[in-house]
């Protein structure tokens, strides 16, 4: 069976990782493109993540039996309707679906048409309409509110504003300088809840759903959430993540109406959907929709799977997940995330990676790469802002962190920085 992989992160790492470890000998692995962990794996293909017809043309000239597609701009530019047209199967929402990620308004409006909880929120089509909004007062007098650029825009679309002058800041930058250019032609403004965050994903064939491992990640570059955000500098799954009765009132009031609703409107979504949630005392609520695995969440999650990933995606893609089960290790586990200096404004790139092969034999952790390159002798470069994820899995949160952070003792570079509190 041959399976293809796009995306050139740590997350298509762990996912062609995982899909080598539970399928050894049935399955070929292509990636596209990829990145030099990857290729030690798989066989990488110069095709970019979001030239969808290209990936396309490639699935069909080399009979690509199954593709996983890792990130949200290909789904969002229509991949998967471009493959289902072709007779491709693969994994992931159709463009239809995947704006429940790549339209923020799509997303609130669909929560409030099937009464899934979410914040408060009004949607305003231009700069005089948010600050009138943010000025009315209807969020709270002076109170935080959290202003949205309604499109996709890697993590830089959202300021949660202490006050209604960084609110009206947040928007000048967005609807006035255009920061953000398209992605904030329309934003959404919203009430700001207060609890802790937690990550649930789950696989869903548009009937069924397989959920993934409670996960949380940590978005600020510095150690006690301060400074810019990032991709995400690290990241644990725990039952300690989400309590017995908020973990059952999101499969009731977020899980099963998200499903329901996608079917009462005809949208099919076959791939997984990831919800950012705020556990307040109320109960939890929805902060976001992603169409796909989460980064780094993925590389904590994917080393507890003990189930076949193939055969997971397989019947995800073609509408049969019920008759698969999906198995997990019990226990913890952590990602930690290696960083270049000036990460995440100016990364560098280019400095020698000393340690890699030693700390990779380590036999408790599993390291992902996601900014990597081969020298000219071989040596491993860095290659991108995020470089490495040390990941770990274990009986403990504490234990599989203690194997992520003893394993980094090995790794070095010119530059590196972590997080030295990821899951405290
Ligand atoms: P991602 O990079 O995860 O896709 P995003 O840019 O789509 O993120 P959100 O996840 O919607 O943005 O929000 C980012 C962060 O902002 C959240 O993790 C949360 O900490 C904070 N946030 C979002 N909405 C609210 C809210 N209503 N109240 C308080 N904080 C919020």
């Amino acid at each position: 069976m041959k399976v293809l992989v796009i995306g050139s992160g740590g997350r298509e790492h762990a996912l062609a990782w995982a899909l080598r470890r539970t399928a050894e000998d049935q399955v070929e692995l292509l990636c596209a493109p990829g990145n030099a962990g990857i290729g030690q794996i798989a066989r990488c293909v110069p095709i970019g993540a979001t030239d969808v017809s290209a990936l396309a043309r490639f699935a069909a000239d080399e009979r690509v039996d199954l593709t996983i597609v890792g990130s949200e701009a290909p789904l969002a530019r229509g991949i998967v309707d471009e493959f289902r047209r072709r007779g491709l199967t693969i994994v992931g929402p159709v463009a239809a679906a995947a704006r429940l990620e790549s339209s923020k308004v799509f997303a609130k409006e669909f929560m409030a048409r099937h009464k899934i909880p979410t914040a408060r929120f009004r949607v305003a089509e231009s700069a005089d309409e948010a600050v009138r909004i943010v000025r009315s007062g209807e969020f709270g007098e002076d109170a935080p509110v959290v202003i949205k650029a309604d499109g996709l825009a890697a993590g830089k679309g959202v300021v949660v504003a202490r006050d209604h002058r960084e609110a009206e800041r947040a928007i000048a930058e967005m609807m006035v300088q255009r920061k953000l250019g398209e992605a904030a032609n329309r934003v959404v403004i919203e009430e700001a809840l207060t609890g802790r965050e937690a990550s649930l994903m789950f696989w869903t064939d548009g009937r069924d759903y397989r959920l993934l491992p409670p996960a949380r990640d940590h978005k600020r570059v510095g150690e006690g959430d301060t400074g810019p955000n990032t991709g995400g500098m690290g990241a644990i799954t725990s039952d300690e993540v989400i309590d017995r009765t908020a973990f059952e009132r999101a499969v009731r009031e977020i899980i099963e109406p998200t499903l329901e609703g996608l079917r009462v409107e005809g949208i099919e979504f076959r791939g997984v959907i990831y919800l950012g949630l705020m556990l307040t005392a109320e109960g939890p609520c929805v902060l976001e929709y992603n169409v796909r695995l989460g980064d780094p969440e993925a590389q904590a999650i994917l080393v507890r799977l003990r189930s076949d990933l193939v055969q997971i995606c397989d019947a995800v893609a073609r509408g049969r997940l019920s008759e698969v089960k999906v198995s997990w290790a019990d226990g913890a586990s952590a990602c930690v995330v290696l960083a270049a200096r000036g990460y995440p404004e100016k990364p560098e790139t280019g400095a020698v990676i000393r340690g890699l092969e030693e700390a990779t034999r380590a036999a408790e952790v599993e390291i992902f790469h996601a900014g990597t390159e081969k020298g000219r002798k071989g040596e491993w470069l860095t290659a991108g802002g995020r470089v490495l994820g040390v990941t770990a899995a274990s009986a403990t949160l504490e234990q599989a962190l203690a194997r992520c952070y003893k394993a980094i003792e090995l790794i070095d570079w010119d530059g590196m920085h972590y997080r030295r509190d990821i899951g405290r």
